[in-house]
């Protein structure tokens, strides 16, 4: 192993590797480190991966990558008790190429992504953990491992190693996450036959469905629940803020056992076996808890810069074109042989101007404005699925009756200025 890199990249997940992959494709002597025994081995995702930014660095990738089903539905539930009003969009389109997004478990695409990034020519090292960054005179110079003689030298050190990014608080770019900038998720891998997923979700071999669930899912807590379809299995798991569990004295584990026994959602998973069972933090603080991006000799992507969209649950697609811009500003760097911030700068400039910098700035307020009118999902979840309850139960009164007595239960309950100030709080965060 050479004593001096041009990159050194902390983490072989999907922002990893994809910094890995495009700086190594344009050339430059890449090491890649990751402390699970392949890539892929710890990592946790719901399963949606998008097509686009991985298009962008490995083009008709789904020709050759380990996906599970192309997903043609996404469907959305609202979940009361004993009830849900749902809404979806079906379109075969996405079942045909270039496709929209896939399923995919996460330890097969992780390991074959590496893979591709090895290809090009990177080193990929697995079963090392970087324990710091070595810094000398005010610059990220190289890492240390847990292996003997384990210190790497580099121009520029990538860190991509996920939520907890150990490595990026303690060079100072962070401090510990709050509980309400980070989501808890626990999720289970659950086997069942093809022809009865295909039954089930009324699709074929090639097509997948996507779920997300809201409401009673979380207890009323801000979050979600999903339900993915895999091809022989199910992806389920649910996620709320961390600080939304703490204050309700929630475990995790009871609330994908409240999901799996939700009289909606247990027809779709009975019989599963349970093949994997995961838990993991998604990072949620958005727009304002994004950190410091780069130093000198140093930078951040992926979720350890906390680029998620909880709202769209992206995270994977920003995971990729963060470390594919960050590889592109190491590249110019080395045009110039300068690898000070001042440089690596066009990184975060291009980032910004990026889907990823304008749908974080778009949804700064969302997370913590839900997570302060918990009202969203406690009251007017249940009122719509009551409301749809009143309005198709054929009960021999008229239907404009009808109408204004439903309008009335929700003006009445909460009063007519509280419901407008709801409503405008929801459109202006979400405009
Ligand atoms: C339950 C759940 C469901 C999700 N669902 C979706 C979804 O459906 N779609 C979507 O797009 N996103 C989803 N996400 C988010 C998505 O998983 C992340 O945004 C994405 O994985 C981030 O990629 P990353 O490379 O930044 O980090 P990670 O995938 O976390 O990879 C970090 C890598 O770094 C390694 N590492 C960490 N520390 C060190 C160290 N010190 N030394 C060496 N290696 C190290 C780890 O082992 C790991 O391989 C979900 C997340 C969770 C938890």
């Amino acid at each position: 192993m050479a004593d001096k890199f041009d990159v050194i990249v902390v983490g072989a997940g999907p922002a990893g590797t994809s910094c890995a992959y495009t700086a190594a494709k344009a050339g430059l002597n890449v090491l890649l480190i990751e402390r699970g025994e392949y890539p892929g081995s710890k990592n946790v995702m719901g399963g949606i991966l998008y097509r686009k930014q991985l298009e962008e660095i490995i083009p008709e990738f789904w020709k050759e990558a380990p996906l599970e089903r192309p997903v043609v539905e996404q469907r959305f539930w609202f979940l009361d008790k004993e009830s849900m009003v749902t809404t979806s969009y079906k379109g075969l389109e996405w079942g045909k190429e270039p496709f929209n997004n896939f399923t995919v478990l996460r330890a097969k695409f992780d390991r074959w992504f590496a893979g591709k990034a090895v290809e090009q020519g990177a080193l990929l090292i697995n079963e090392t953990v970087v324990t710091e960054c070595i810094v000398e005179e005010n610059r990220v110079v190289g890492v240390r491992t847990d292996r003997p003689d384990g210190d790497v030298y580099a121009d520029v050190v990538v860190l991509a190693d996920g939520v907890n990014s150990l490595l990026g608080k303690s060079l100072g770019f962070h401090k510990e996450w709050k509980p309400d900038e980070v989501a808890l998720t626990v999720m289970e891998v659950l086997n069942l036959p093809k022809k009865t997923i295909n039954e089930r979700f009324n699709v074929s071999d090639d097509q997948g469905v996507s779920v997300e669930i809201f409401g009673d899912s979380t207890q009323g807590l801000l979050g979600t629940a999903f339900l993915y379809t895999n091809k022989d299995s199910l992806n389920i798991g649910v996620g709320t803020t961390l600080s939304g569990m703490i204050k309700k004295k929630l475990k995790p584990y009871h609330l994908l056992e409240y999901v799996k026994e939700h009289p909606m959602i247990r027809p779709y998973i009975e019989g599963g076996e349970t093949s994997e069972y995961l838990a993991h933090l998604i990072p949620e603080g958005g727009y304002k808890s994004v950190p410091r991006l780069v130093g000198n000799g140093v930078m951040i992507v992926g979720d350890a810069a906390q680029f998620v969209n909880a709202i769209h649950r992206e995270g994977s697609n920003m995971a990729m074109s963060s470390g594919k811009m960050a590889a592109e500003a190491i590249v110019r760097a080395k045009e110039l042989d300068d690898f000070t911030e001042r440089t690596l700068d066009s990184y975060r400039k291009e980032l910004y101007n990026s889907f990823i910098g304008k749908d974080l700035k778009k949804y700064k307020d969302v997370t913590h404005t839900f997570e302060e009118h918990p009202q969203y999902f406690t009251d007017y979840i249940p009122m719509m699925n009551k409301a749809a309850n009143s309005f198709f139960t054929v009960d021999g009164s008229p239907k404009k009756e009808k109408q204004s007595r439903i309008i009335k239960s929700i003006t009445e309950g909460k009063g007519k200025i509280a419901v407008a100030k709801d409503l405008y709080r929801a459109w202006k965060v979400m405009k």
